[in-house]
């Protein structure tokens, strides 16, 4: 709990400092520790598909070579192995997000956008606390 002090009127102490070319905006503390706990875990989250993902993937199954499959059996093969190589893929880059924005947090840029620098709208780092660019860079970075 915050105590209430009184503060004396400062109304006359001016800014006399010369704006620097870049204001640091930061996080507090008390936000980015949850966040920080949030990724870390998510990343775990992530860990664990991924290797119950490689587990589904018919190509991770040693009898398979020995295994006389139907032309049948092959296709299916080939569509899981297909559809759990998408996963996999979509996790690993999920993963790799996570991480980067982990690494933020540790040199205290989080919620700075990588490429202009800018604040990270709040409310997309709510939907999407991985994210390192800010909407506007992200979009320009799809194309
Ligand atoms: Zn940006």
């Amino acid at each position: 709990m915050l105590k209430r002090k009184k503060k004396k009127k400062v109304r006359k102490k001016k800014v006399k400092r010369a704006r620097k070319a870049r204001p640091s905006i930061k996080f507090p503390t008390k936000l980015l520790v949850p966040v920080g706990a949030f990724l870390q875990q998510r990343l775990k989250k992530l860990e664990k598909r991924k290797k119950d993902i490689e587990k589904e993937d018919p190509f991770q199954d040693t009898s398979r070579v020995t295994n006389n499959a139907s032309p049948d059996t092959d296709a299916a093969e080939q569509f899981g192995h297909a559809r759990t190589s998408a996963i996999k893929e979509h996790l690993e880059k999920k993963m790799i997000q996570t991480r980067k924005a982990l690494a933020r947090i540790k040199i205290g840029k989080y919620g700075i956008c990588e490429d202009c620098k800018k604040m990270i709208d709040t409310d997309r780092l709510v939907i999407y606390p991985e994210a390192t660019f800010c909407v506007k860079c992200e979009k320009e970075r799809e194309k």
